[in-house]
């Protein structure tokens, strides 16, 4: 099985007219129910996540912050990045489901997990949120695992067009945490060159790909593949986490690396391999960016289709 977080309380964070916005994920459910996807995962109860996780990534000042602007109305942390009325309850639901899936994962009850969940969270940093994120999921959930639950190593894998630049910074100087993202180089939010790698304490467990605009796609895929293999014996992570971001894929109007959806199947594919290699089959996969609400939606039925298959094989 794979546990599976679809909510529609994600629905409710209300961005207007905005590339990150509700239609992302409206097709979705359907999606997963007309191919009997929906049926074969538990979908799992969950809380919103406390005030102590959430404080392990992001300042008190900052989360009252976001709190103050939606119990207000709403406003926006930047240009880009929306606060509406519901919002500041929805990033906790989406944290939260990030945490119950950690849990529920280091405590054997399944080997996936898919988090569908809205505001995405990589770029969002200890004292502000920015790139229509505003807590960072993945991170949260990862210090939970690390924190709480006796995981020593943790690899989160990047694979959003954009760099990761909230998780690197707040496992910057954290050994425990590895972080391997491939991304478009220069772009948006220009961090992520190769020479990053860690701070002192934690230097060469960060592992950053740059892929510039108009690379081939089978090249981008061998760095990917080639590079996590190797990554990864070197880590040997016992949790595997992706952002799994679908802005890579060629009809995307932000991205456009020109990635097929098959080969989102691709990626997914080398991710499990590594987790069935090192962390017992364990991922957790958390949804960041995608702006083509057809093409996520069939990368997503990929994706999920690839971690369903393969939790059902014997190992070995
Ligand atoms: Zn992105």
């Amino acid at each position: 099985m794979t546990l599976l977080y679809n909510d529609p309380c994600f629905l409710a964070h209300e961005t207007g007219h905005h590339p990150e916005r509700a239609e992302r994920i409206r097709g979705v459910e359907p999606r997963l129910r007309q191919n009997g996807m929906a049926g074969r995962c538990t979908r799992p109860n969950w809380e919103p996540v406390s005030r102590r996780r959430l404080t392990r990534v992001h300042s008190g000042t900052y989360i009252d912050e976001v709190r103050a602007m939606a119990k207000s109305g709403g406003g926006e942390i930047d240009s880009e990045t929306i606060v509406s009325p519901a919002s500041y309850d929805v990033a906790l639901l989406a944290a939260g489901c990030v945490c119950d899936a950690t849990e529920r994962l280091v405590r054997g009850d399944d080997k996936r997990a898919l988090c569908l969940v809205r505001p995405p969270g990589h770029h969002a940093v200890a004292t502000r949120g920015m790139g229509f994120c505003l807590f960072n999921n993945v991170a949260i959930g990862a210090l939970v695992a690390v924190e709480e639950l006796g995981i020593q190593q943790v690899l989160i894998v990047d694979w959003d067009i954009h760099h990761g630049n909230g998780t690197q910074a707040t496992f910057w100087e954290d050994r425990r945490v590895a972080f391997l993202s491939i991304h478009r180089w220069p772009f948006y939010p220009h961090t992520g060159d190769e020479d990053e790698t860690g701070g002192r304490a934690a230097k060469g467990t960060k592992l950053n790909l740059p892929i510039e605009f108009g690379t081939p796609r089978e090249e981008y895929l061998d760095v990917f593949r080639s590079n996590l293999d190797r990554f990864a014996g070197q880590v040997r992570p016992q949790l595997v986490y992706i952002s799994a971001g679908f802005d890579a894929h060629r009809l995307d109007p932000i991205g456009g690396l020109g990635l097929t959806t098959e080969d989102f199947g691709t990626l997914t594919d080398a991710v499990l391999d590594v987790a069935d290699q090192y962390a017992e089959g364990r991922v957790i996969s958390v949804l960041e960016g995608g702006y083509h609400p057809e093409a996520m939606t069939d990368c997503i039925e990929l994706h999920l289709g690839r971690m369903l298959e393969r939790a059902i094989r014997p190992a070995g």
